[in-house]
């Protein structure tokens, strides 16, 4: 039998919403690490053409255009509204075939406000390779080891194991980034993390990082040796890799 070499173990940075002028800008930033990320995007169907052009520039540059939903609803008001088959035929199918209209693969999910429910769970196992499923709150919980992968568990699903939301984290949220890191290179496997914006300005929001704190987080990774996946491609390589 042929033996492969193990998955050598890395990071999945993923990027939330539509923040394609500022995605596009850091691209350098991305480029000068060699690093590749997820941008999980929600609202295409409102996109401006030059945002599609932006996740088009993206997407040619080694990242991941994957799929956050078409209008990012609140999952329990929504499913009480109008239910798990409204939510499947607008929020996932509507969604996805806009998605692959607009030449982006729908192949990854990643959750709204990290919500699920057995039922959206089930609906997303049968449509995407991999599903970014629960929020980084409540990882040290559980041991951060948990959400070290080598490879998607049940459904596709993996967890996140922290936020890279830089931007007001302060130290303890460096901290709690430099712990993840710490605990993927000693699980020799990949873990999840989520950031939103990559901008200079904050103005109200806490969900963003600046170019400078990507730099830092991308030089972070390296210095302990860990690689760059999409979570697609982490969801493929690893069914080479199977655990032993
Ligand atoms: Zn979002």
């Amino acid at each position: 039998m042929e033996t492969l070499p193990a998955l050598a173990p890395g990071v999945c940075l993923t990027f939330d919403d539509l923040f394609v002028e500022n995605w596009r800008a850091a691209l350098p930033v991305f480029a000068a690490h060699g690093a590749v990320a997820s941008f999980c995007v929600c609202h295409l169907h409102q996109a401006t053409a030059d945002q599609l052009t932006g996740l088009h520039a993206l997407q040619e540059a080694g990242h991941e255009i994957a799929y956050h939903s078409r209008t990012h609803p609140k999952l329990a008001p929504y499913l009480e509204r109008h239910g798990l088959e409204v939510w499947v035929a607008e929020e996932l199918d509507r969604g996805i075939e806009e998605h692959r209209t607009a030449g982006f693969p729908a192949t990854a999910f990643a959750a709204p406000f990290h919500a699920s429910t057995p039922e959206t769970r089930r609906a997303v196992a049968t449509r995407f390779e991999i599903a970014r499923t629960k929020g980084p709150n409540g990882a040290e919980r559980g041991g951060l080891a948990k959400r070290v992968y080598r490879e998607p568990g049940r459904g596709g699903r993996v967890h996140n194991i922290a936020s890279i939301d830089m931007g007001r984290a302060g130290a303890e949220g460096w901290s709690r980034l430099n712990a993840a890191l710490e605990a993927t290179a000693a699980g020799q496997g990949v873990s999840v993390f989520t950031g939103h914006d990559i901008r200079r300005d904050p103005g109200r929001t806490r969900f963003y990082l600046s170019q400078a704190d990507l730099d830092r987080i991308l030089t972070a990774v390296r210095a302990r040796g860990l690689a760059f996946y999409t979570l697609t491609d982490f969801a493929r390589r690893s069914q080479k890799h199977p655990p032993v």
